[in-house]
């Protein structure tokens, strides 16, 4: 049995009830085998990223421990985007039903083609920044710093919790 390891997901919809879809999305990963939810952010609004002209976003971070191994893991991810309604073809940028990401799985630095762990985008992305910090101030993200300081330094795009 592989040991609890700390996993933070960011989650992100703008199509179709994206705040009720967030929140199935946590519930989903609550479900997942040998994974336990620890800690929910608030949803945040945010103006989308990018080139594509598309609907704000609605934005949040599960904080999990889990036991499975990290490609399992992601793969589990692939599976819940598909469940929760993505739809293909995804258009780089594009609007999206849901979108999870996995930011942080523990100390773990992965690079292939199917995945990069931690998420190569965390520090530019104030949308994942903002929840992260709720959940996680203090978490060191491998190669990259620390949340807070992270939060602080990055550029704000005008995210803005939903409430
Ligand atoms: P997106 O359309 O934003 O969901 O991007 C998904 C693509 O990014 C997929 O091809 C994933 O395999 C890849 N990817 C690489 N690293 C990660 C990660 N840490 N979390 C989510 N997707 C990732």
């Amino acid at each position: 049995m592989l040991p609890w390891q700390p996993a933070y997901v960011g989650i992100g919809s703008n199509l179709g009830d994206p705040r009720g879809r967030v929140l199935r999305a946590f519930e989903a990963l609550a479900d997942l085998p040998d994974t336990r939810l620890l800690a929910r952010s608030p949803l945040y609004v945010t103006p989308a990223f990018g080139p594509v002209s598309q609907p704000d976003f609605v934005n949040a971070v599960a904080g999990l421990l889990t036991r499975q191994a990290l490609e399992p893991f992601f793969g589990a991810l692939r599976a819940l985007e598909t469940d929760l309604g993505r739809t293909p073809p995804r258009e780089r940028w594009g609007p999206r039903e849901i979108d999870l990401d996995l930011l942080v799985f523990g100390a773990a630095r992965h690079e292939d083609a199917r995945l990069t762990v931690p998420h190569p985008g965390i520090a530019e992305r104030d949308f994942v920044l903002h929840p992260l910090c709720d959940v996680a101030p203090d978490l060191e993200v491998p190669g990259v710093g620390r949340v807070w300081e992270l939060a602080r330094s990055v550029v704000d795009r005008g995210v803005r919790r939903l409430d």
